[in-house]
């Protein structure tokens, strides 16, 4: 039995469990997915409403390959539809990996013992925030392990760090973080600090496989973990991250436990998560897990699709931890955010690129080892248009997923204009000739099809602007 201090105890009734397996289960086991149905609840979904356990179950069951050809052509035409061409970039920056939990499938888990541990000093802090501003970053998720020195304060005083740095043109304009779950009053000490979004990842709704994997520290409690973000609402956050590390347990479970953490949000707060994220699991050092659940690709941009299909207000955001081949793959069936330039070594981005990854050094294998300006070139060339907008937030406008979402034309307002900027921004201060040119040929390109004329004309007054010095201009 382990003890967990009072503080760590749930206290509101509103942060009971909500996760009931045998619910989840009879979902599984008792929908029917034939193609009328299928096609009904596609069409449900791409009319924008969010999708019930019941729905999602349908999805899950269609096993028949053109039903899923069917299912993968929805979520790729919601994405069309609702998001456009945009796709956000950011890092993460991992500034502390010490901790005192043992979870299975990580590297940073406090039973190895061949993991360097190191956590950043300010100076070294400021040498990675200006190593990724000189890549042509705004957007930044800082990372830290499960420790008592990582506290509220020691977080909140890093997110300032971060803000702090000004190099050249550039700074970092959004923070979001992934940390271990606080108490109330700790995620308030954080929340002014001036976060974005709060990332956390209940790793496996499914409560024994939860206790399989997790041996050791206040992370083997599984309700102080599933009612977090509660916390973190009750704090004031309600920019909220959720996810499920894909290949502990079966993944239709864990596409129906993200669908029911979602509904407890709406019908608790009033508001959904700000994004779902998909980790699926990479080799770690002494990786420890049995493989009976691993995700197959295919399987997995089934699951991809059927989540966008199931929540259609959410970011979803796909790392690097994917090889290029199944990101560009996935791209196209709703993810709306990448990050870009990873390396997940503490202290790495001040060292430059890195050919081979060194596993004592980082939580896991990833598998995307392009530079941001490989990824940049390679989005801009396809059509995408690369984002670092972060305007919302600045203005106060929380929750940019659900705006672009249910605010009629405010992609083609303030979306597609603001990634327009911030790429012009990119393409002036950090990309080579060839991305500059078809940078802007893209740009000229998804001008003409603004056709708001009043807005196009004060959108290229602000990109002459950018041309000749002007920063960090949005609408
Ligand atoms: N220590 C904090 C925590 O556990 O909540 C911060 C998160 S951890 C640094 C980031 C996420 O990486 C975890 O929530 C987990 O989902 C994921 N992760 C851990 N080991 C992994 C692996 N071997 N492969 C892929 N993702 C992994
Ligand atoms: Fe620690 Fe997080 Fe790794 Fe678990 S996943 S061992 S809590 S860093």
């Amino acid at each position: 039995m382990i003890y967990y201090p009072e503080k760590y105890r749930i206290a509101d009734k509103r942060m009971q469990p909500f996760i009931d397996p045998d619910e989840i289960w009879s979902y599984i086991n008792g929908v029917k997915s034939d193609k009328q149905r299928v096609r009904e609840v596609i069409k449900s979904s791409l009319d924008k409403k969010r999708l019930s356990l019941e729905e999602t179950a349908v999805l899950i069951n269609a096993t028949d390959p053109d039903l899923v050809e069917e299912i993968k052509e929805g979520a790729r035409t919601l994405k069309e539809k609702v998001y456009g061409e945009r796709i956000v970039l950011f890092a993460p920056l991992y500034v502390g990996d010490l901790c005192t939990n043992n979870c299975q499938y990580c590297g940073f888990r406090a039973s190895n013992k061949g993991v360097k541990r190191i956590t950043l000093s300010e100076k070294q802090l400021i040498a990675e925030t200006t190593a990724l501003i000189d890549q042509g970053h705004k957007r930044l998720i800082l990372v830290y392990g499960e420790h008592p020195k990582y506290s509220a304060e020691f977080i909140a005083e890093t997110v300032g760090i971060v803000y702090g740095v000004k190099h050249n043109n550039g700074e970092i304009r959004r923070v979001n973080i992934n940390a271990a779950p606080f108490d109330i009053p700790g995620f308030r000490v954080i929340k002014d600090s001036g976060i974005g979004t709060f990332q956390i990842f209940q790793e496996t709704y499914h409560e024994p496989t939860y206790m399989k994997v997790h041996l050791g520290g206040i992370k083997r409690n599984y309700q102080w973990r599933l009612t977090a973000l509660d916390r973190a609402q009750e704090a004031g956050i309600d920019d909220v991250g959720i996810g499920a590390l894909f290949g502990l347990y079966d993944w239709r479970f864990e596409v129906m436990g993200l669908v029911r953490h979602v509904n407890h949000f709406e019908a608790v707060y009033n508001v959904g998560p700000h994004t779902i994220s998909f980790p699926r699991i990479q080799n770690a050092l002494s990786l420890d897990i049995e493989k009976d659940h691993l995700v197959k690709d295919d399987e997995f941009v089934r699951l991809v699709s059927i989540l966008r299909l199931a929540v259609p207000y959410t970011g979803m955001i796909l790392t690097a931890r994917e090889p290029a081949h199944i990101r560009d793959q996935i791209l196209r069936f709703g993810v709306s955010q990448i990050d870009g330039g990873t390396n997940l070594e503490l202290g790495g981005y001040s060292k430059g690129k890195q050919d081979q990854q060194d596993l004592t050094k980082g939580q896991f294998q990833i598998n995307d080892n392009r530079s941001l300006s490989e990824i940049m070139d390679e989005l801009i060339k396809s059509g995408y248009i690369p984002s670092f907008c972060t305007a919302c937030y600045r203005l106060g406008r929380t929750g940019e997923h659900f705006m672009e979402f249910s605010v009629p034309g405010f992609i083609k307002r303030y979306c597609t204009p603001n990634a327009l900027l911030t790429l012009a921004e990119y393409l002036e201060d950090y990309a080579a000739d060839d991305t500059k040119k078809a940078g802007y040929k893209l740009i000229d390109e998804k001008i003409k099809d603004l056709q708001q004329e009043q807005k196009v004309a004060r959108l290229q007054e602000k990109i002459e602007k950018i041309k000749t010095g002007n920063r960090d201009l949005y609408f």
